[in-house]
């Protein structure tokens, strides 16, 4: 009893003290953090809840193992990373690889948002080249009007306002490629995400490498490994990229800028203007 009071009485808070609160969707028990855990660590540090929430339990991304047994390794695998991020990571029990944008699925995204009252909800583009993370992103837009409208799920309370609406970054050019909207210096939290994406052993040491023929490059000590890890995250930053950046930033602090994570601002869901995004990302331009 007594931590559920303390849990409830936190939520409360943080809203009394009007506090962001985020949730971040991923198709598989490592996507968010790939995508996103550079930006959700600088949200920790600022004292900002934070949810990242697997639409999938990971029960197919192994060449060895499979179902339930795998399925309980990544669950581990996003406690683990949960606790070095101080966040908190949920795990929805539908099957890896199998994933398809049905009403069933779409009730279980609507609940997740409305349940921890986000103020901002992360999802992939719906242009992925794999059929579960373009699945994850139709659901979380199937979700973002839905919210809001108490005849659907109507256990769960609709939200009175609707949250802004960002997608990962991603490489797909069609229909129509990404647009950093919003570019997040992550350099001084490049470490942490690295240090997440390690909890994730399963696929960053085995699984990626192995479907990826690069499994011979993987270092045994795990020293080599977070240094190996760190130096095959680490992206170019484009163009558009330092736009976005100095336009955030402005230009002296935006050549600086070592890691980036950049996201594009969904059509649904409310439609921020830069003071909006200034609020809900408050780490941009510190
Ligand atoms: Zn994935």
């Amino acid at each position: 009893m007594g931590s559920i009071f303390c849990l409830t009485m936190s939520v409360n808070a943080q809203q009394s003290a009007g506090k962001i609160r985020i949730i971040m969707f991923g198709a598989h028990p490592d996507d968010c953090d790939e995508r996103s855990s550079g930006t959700a660590a600088l949200f920790v540090q600022m004292g900002y809840a934070v949810k990242f929430v697997s639409v999938t339990n990971g029960d197919a991304g192994h060449q060895t193992l499979k179902g339930k047994e795998l399925a309980k390794r990544r669950y581990a695998e996003t406690q683990e990373a949960a606790k070095r991020l101080g966040i908190i990571y949920d795990v929805l029990d539908n099957h890896d690889g199998l994933l398809m944008p049905s009403l069933e699925v779409r009730l279980q995204i609507i609940k997740e948002i409305r349940e921890w009252n986000a103020d901002l909800v992360f999802a992939p583009r719906p242009n992925d080249y794999h059929p579960d993370h373009r699945y994850t992103g139709v659901l979380v837009q199937d979700a973002a009007y839905m919210v809001a409208v108490p005849n659907i799920e109507p256990e769960v309370p609709a939200l009175r306002k609707n949250p802004v609406f960002l997608y990962y970054e991603d490489h797909f050019q069609r229909p129509n490629p990404f647009r950093p909207d919003i570019a997040v210096d992550i350099s001084s939290t490049y470490d942490k995400k690295i240090a997440d994406l390690d909890a994730h052993q399963s696929q960053m040491y085995e699984w990626l490498p192995w479907i990826g023929h690069y499994s011979d490059e993987v270092p045994q000590s795990e020293a080599d490994r977070i240094k190996w890890l760190a130096k095959r995250t680490a992206r170019p930053i484009n163009a558009e990229t330092r736009a976005s950046l100095e336009k955030w930033y402005g230009k002296e602090r935006a050549d600086k800028v070592q890691y980036v994570e950049t996201f594009e601002i969904c059509e649904y869901g409310a439609q921020p203007k830069d003071d909006d995004i200034k609020r809900l990302l408050p780490m941009l331009g510190k």
